[in-house]
């Protein structure tokens, strides 16, 4: 019988890469990040958008370099005893990553864990060699497609198009999800989403919080999405997907 601590080896040599793609970690797990899962929270670096309203803002723009196998075996391990079941790898953008498939695998056969990908939707082709691999995407609309270029920096609309398809057709179990900022998503920008969204299995709408270390100023400032106005975006957006979330209403 082969001990564990020789297949351990034999899997750190067969790696591709010398080190992990993830950045850091939540050191608690999360109870809301991945649906009915009690999950460990892991970060990319790097991310191809501007998001002026970006949480993570230090993971964007280029790669850095990640946690060793090691540092990350032992964070999992932890995360195991501690009953976690599941992770969610987020960024950033995770799909910028080369080695994404590996640290899938990672998690899914070395320990077991369910796997729930956050992704933009700007690397199809990247998206559909993991799409076979992991239970749960997570994908955002940010608005309307044709506001891409001004409002995330990002005019391949093509691309989050095809994201949008992969997943509809491909994924295990999926929801698309946006972040809803008052002055950007207004009445129309909602009906072009509903367009972009129709007939999925489950979209949430989510409330923007602004904080002091946005990106941009003007979002520093923006006020916190209503519960009214996610109560009046359930109304308009009824019947765009199976499922409809409000989340921090
Ligand atoms: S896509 Fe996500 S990680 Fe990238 S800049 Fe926008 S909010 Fe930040």
């Amino acid at each position: 019988m082969q001990m564990l601590s020789q297949t351990h080896k034999l899997e750190i040599s067969n790696r591709k890469s010398e080190i992990s793609s993830v950045y850091a970690y939540l050191e608690k797990p999360s109870l809301v990040d991945y649906p009915k899962h009690f999950a460990a929270v892991f970060f990319i670096s790097g991310c191809g958008f501007t998001c002026g309203f970006c949480h993570n803002a230090a993971l964007m723009g280029k790669k850095q370099t990640g946690l060793s196998w090691d540092k990350l075996e032992a964070a999992c391990a932890k995360f195991k005893k501690d009953w976690v079941n599941g992770v969610v790898i987020t960024g950033g953008e995770p799909t910028g990553t080369p080695n994404l498939e590996e640290l899938i695998l990672f998690f899914k056969k070395r320990f077991g864990f369910n796997v729930k990908l956050d992704t933009n939707g700007s690397n199809p082709e990247q998206l559909a060699e993991c799409l076979p691999l992991v239970d749960y995407v997570a994908m955002d609309i940010k608005c309307a497609l044709p506001t891409y270029p001004d409002f995330v920096g990002f005019s391949d609309t093509g691309k989050i198009q095809s994201s949008i398809d992969l997943i509809r057709s491909k994924a295990k179990d999926y929801e698309f999800r946006t972040t809803v900022i008052e002055s950007v998503h207004t009445d129309e920008q909602m009906a072009a989403i509903y367009e972009t969204v129709k007939g999925a299995k489950r979209y949430a709408l989510q409330a923007f919080i602004p904080r002091d270390e946005l990106p941009e100023e003007q979002y520093r400032t923006t006020p916190r999405t209503t519960a009214a106005r996610l109560k009046e975006l359930q109304i308009l957006m009824a019947g765009c997907a199976d499922e409809l979330c409000l989340r921090g209403a």
